[in-house]
């Protein structure tokens, strides 16, 4: 018996998952029944960009389905390598618009904090998959520095950003969120992850009570792309995050052959909203160097906007939107 004051604690129960989650692509596509000679399209070599995907996310995929529509989101494909017109390795000015290390900002009244580079999940149409991460995420602790930068009336919002803010410890996102008490002109803190539909798991009672007793209100916006990424695991953790979060918002990319269906984002919104998520953007996708076969014409797009309006309240309506670098805000799709 190991004696009690020497005896390695045990990590949380959502860090042993996170430890779990398939990072070889032949493993997983054994556990979930796949032939590797039909999916002669795989690319084997994406080091820059690896395969990962926890198994909660995992067991919401239908065994032997090649297009079930959460597995294309994780699938690398050869597609990956093509150079098309258009598409860079920074399609957002992110770069640009980094005004100190770990800190981008583009909008006003508002900066973005890159508390990590990791995430639970790659998402093969990530916008931030070539981001140098190396060069430009925050320290531990934010030094003084960078406390001084974003002490200024002309920031009334934080958005905690990554990769995924939620794959932090605790300890570290307590630091973060004491640090963040010391700036007056705060008024608001957001919240960008997708670790509650990724591993549900995340959202323990410890970081519902953190977000609580954080004295401002807090917003969380999730990235949900199609309606089967919700089961009652979600469900029943978002029912926590509730008590932590004023409000619980979700961003979808619009994704070829995954979501560019009305009935598929009318279920998106109508089941997210059942589980107290209110649909917030659809994305047009972020033209990042790999993802040229997400693509959706905006076309398309606005058609789906429409038919979304014809059947849905309109609180019900994600706004349809593109990011365009250097513009002061998201652009609505039919005006650019
Ligand atoms: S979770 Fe978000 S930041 Fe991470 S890979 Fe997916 S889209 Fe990118």
């Amino acid at each position: 018996m190991i004696p009690r004051s020497t005896a390695i604690p045990k990590s949380p129960s959502w860090q042993r998952q996170l430890a779990q989650s398939f990072t070889r692509l032949s493993t997983f596509l054994e556990w979930l029944g796949l032939d590797r000679s039909e999916l002669s399209h795989l690319c084997d070599d994406s080091a820059d960009f690896p395969f990962r995907v926890t198994r909660d996310f995992a067991s919401r995929i239908h065994k032997g389905d090649a297009n079930d529509p959460l597995l294309l989101q994780i699938l690398p494909l050869q597609q990956e390598s093509i150079v098309a017109d258009g598409f860079s390795l920074d399609p957002v000015g992110d770069t640009h618009a980094a005004v100190s290390q770990g800190i981008l900002q583009k909008y006003h009244g508002r900066a973005l904090l890159i508390t990590t580079a990791a995430c639970a999940i790659h998402c093969r149409y990530c916008f931030r998959r070539h981001f140098p991460y190396q060069q430009q995420h925050l320290e531990k602790q934010l030094s003084d520095e960078t406390l001084e930068k974003l002490n200024t009336p002309e920031i009334s919002e934080i958005i905690l950003s990554g990769g995924d803010p939620l794959t932090l410890n605790d300890k570290r996102l307590a630091q973060l969120l004491l640090q963040l008490t010391q700036l007056p002109h705060l008024k608001r803190l957001r919240m960008h992850t997708r670790m509650p539909v990724i591993l549900p798991s995340r959202v323990t009672p410890e970081l519902v009570g953190m977000l609580r007793d954080f004295p401002l209100p807090v917003t969380t916006v999730l990235h949900i792309n199609h309606p089967n990424e919700l089961d009652e695991s979600v469900a029943s953790a978002l029912r926590q995050l509730h008590h932590g979060s004023r409000h619980i918002l979700n961003q979808a990319v619009l994704l070829r052959g995954i979501n560019d269906s009305p009935e598929i984002l009318r279920q998106l919104c109508e089941k997210g909203f059942e589980m107290g998520i209110l649909p917030y953007y659809v994305h047009q996708l972020d033209r990042v160097h790999g993802s040229a076969h997400f693509q959706v014409s905006k076309q398309r797009a606005l058609k789906l906007e429409t038919q979304l309006r014809e059947q849905l309240p309109g609180y019900l309506v994600p706004k349809f939107v593109t990011e365009i670098a250097g513009k002061e805000s998201k652009m609505p799709i039919g005006k650019f």
